[in-house]
């Protein structure tokens, strides 16, 4: 008889090993199947997040930032700094160190918590089987009474740019990158294309982002895209929109990169070329023919609100699923049907994800935008307080950028709150709180926040939706 679990997770990123702990927590015998390697040749667990995207970007970015701070921030402070160097491979080893001590912190928690890693690939079968083929190659059938899919994503490649060991990398490859670049391209001005030229822009490549749409961040706030774009472009990132890029090839040690442009075809050469064009569900050589599970149109597991897949006793979580591809997202859903197997009924609240791009400043909203809001037809009013006036801000020199807040204008309900500005991403925590809560407008004015504090914006923002901001002058006086 096959080896028989309560529940099988496929896939050990942020979603399954969320699902996996949580199971684990709740008493039922769990195993997750995960076919990472690291780069020592060993099993790691984290998946994506942990090894190749989250957590060794901010690594890189962190770096980067000290350093460009350092070389250019600090004199203004009154500190003097002289042979401010960069070493970029201390830089990678330390980010994988990094790497190592959580992946290996995943490893004591399925210990600790009773998950049996099992390395190796997994193929759902039909009725809750699943084929497991170890990394030694051996193949067995394992039972479950329920599977948990999170298989999650890998970079999308385009043909116009393939691959070139050394020159044409995708993100995975450009967080390995052991040199400055003189000069480098990216092609896509999406979240990791935006992060990971910031990173080298800082540490002194020139920097060239080739991006298709003609508008800069178009899923974020209108104002929020204007500025940060402005800001983006005064840090030296040449950002080029409306620029399809129609071929790369490597000639003579450098990259030549082709593209249409409003103006006619053009082409640039750089040392190393990004491609960060976005990435695509995991699902090759994932599910047998006959399993049941069905593909959304586009190539996602179909899965409904609580991500049940169209056969009974198998889920899906995380970026192999409809969705934004976010860590965050996957761990929440993964934890919610952990619990739901176990006869809870949590839901996750799609309205109420956080999204963050990690550039300097850093780019953070939760809930819809003004453009989303107005098109929505309802009156709304609007509150924003620029971190110019915070003193906070002022007093750490990081005073770029400003905190929006939108409320509906009949019942005050927050509909969005946007950040442009220092530790953007610890502010919208507070926003996502404020959302989750129903809170409106109103309620976040009558909050006490610390001061001095960045979040002071906040609450300021808030106070302005009514026109009664503090430390501005407000526009509409109420
Ligand atoms: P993954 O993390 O992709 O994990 C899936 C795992 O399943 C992998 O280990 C994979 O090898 C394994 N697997 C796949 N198929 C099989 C199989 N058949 N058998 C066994 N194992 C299998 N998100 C954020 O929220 N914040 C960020 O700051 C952020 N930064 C990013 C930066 C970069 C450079 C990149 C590339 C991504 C970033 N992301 C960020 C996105 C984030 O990494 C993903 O949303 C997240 O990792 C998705 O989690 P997941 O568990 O669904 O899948
Ligand atoms: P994201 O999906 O947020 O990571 O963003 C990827 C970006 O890459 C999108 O904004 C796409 O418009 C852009 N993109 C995709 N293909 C090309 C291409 N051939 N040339 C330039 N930009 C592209």
């Amino acid at each position: 008889m096959s080896e028989q679990y309560d529940v099988i997770v496929i896939g050990a990123g942020p979603a399954g090993y969320a699902a996996a702990i949580r199971a684990a927590q709740l008493g039922m015998s769990t195993a997750c199947i995960d076919k990472s390697i690291g780069k020592d040749g060993k099993p790691v667990l984290g998946g994506t997040c942990l090894n190749w995207g989250c957590i060794p970007s901010k690594a890189l970015l962190d770096a980067s930032h000290k350093f460009h701070d350092a070389k250019h921030g600090f004199a203004a402070m009154g500190v003097k700094v002289s042979g401010v160097e960069i070493d970029v491979p201390a830089m990678i080893a330390r980010k994988d160190q990094v790497v190592t001590g959580l992946t290996q912190g995943i490893q004591g928690l399925f210990k600790g918590n009773g998950v049996t890693h099992l390395a190796g690939r997994g193929k759902l079968l039909k009725d809750r089987k699943v084929e497991f083929t170890a990394n030694d190659g051996a193949v067995s059938v394992l039972q479950a009474k329920n599977v948990i899919v999170a298989a999650g994503s890998v970079p999308v490649q385009i043909p116009p740019a393939p691959l070139t060991e050394g020159f044409i990398v995708d993100s995975t490859g450009a967080l390995e990158f052991q040199s400055v670049p003189q000069r480098l391209g990216v092609i896509g001005a999406g979240v990791i294309g935006l992060e990971l030229g910031s990173v080298w822009n800082r540490l002194g490549a020139q920097v060239v982002v080739l991006e298709a749409l003609k508008e800069f961040l178009p899923m974020a706030d209108e104002r929020v895209s204007r500025d940060a774009e402005k800001i983006l472009r005064k840090q030296g990132l040449d950002i080029r929109l409306g620029y399809l890029v129609t071929s790369a090839k490597v000639v003579n040690g450098a990259v030549e990169v082709a593209f249409k442009t409003p103006d006619g075809e053009q082409s640039v050469t750089v040392d190393k070329l990004i491609v960060a064009v976005g990435r695509r569900p995991a699902t090759q050589n994932l599910l047998s023919a006959d399993c049941g599970v069905n593909l959304d149109e586009r190539g996602f597991l179909y899965v409904n609100d609580v991500c049940e897949t169209d056969v009974p006793g198998v889920y899906a979580v995380g970026d192999v699923v409809r969705g934004p591809m976010l860590a965050h997202k996957g761990t929440e859903e993964g934890v919610m049907v952990a619990d739901r197997i176990a006869g809870h009924k949590p839901m996750v609240n799609y309205d109420c994800i956080p999204s963050v791009i990690y550039t300097h400043p850093e780019i953070a909203w939760v809930g819809k935008t003004e453009q989303e809001v107005k098109a929505g037809g309802d009156a709304y009013n609007v509150g924003q307080f620029p971190f110019a006036a915070s003193g906070r801000a002022l007093a750490a020199n990081d005073t770029e950028g400003f905190v929006k807040v939108i409320a509906d204008a009949a019942t005050d309900r927050i509909l969005g709150i946007h950040v442009l500005g220092p530790q953007a991403s610890e502010i919208v925590a507070q926003a996502v709180i404020s959302m989750e809560f129903d809170g409106s407008a109103e309620d976040l004015g009558l909050t006490m926040f610390a001061h001095p504090s960045l979040s002071e914006a906040l609450h300021e923002a808030a106070l302005g939706v009514a026109g009664h901001a503090i430390h501005m002058v407000n526009r509409k006086k109420k």
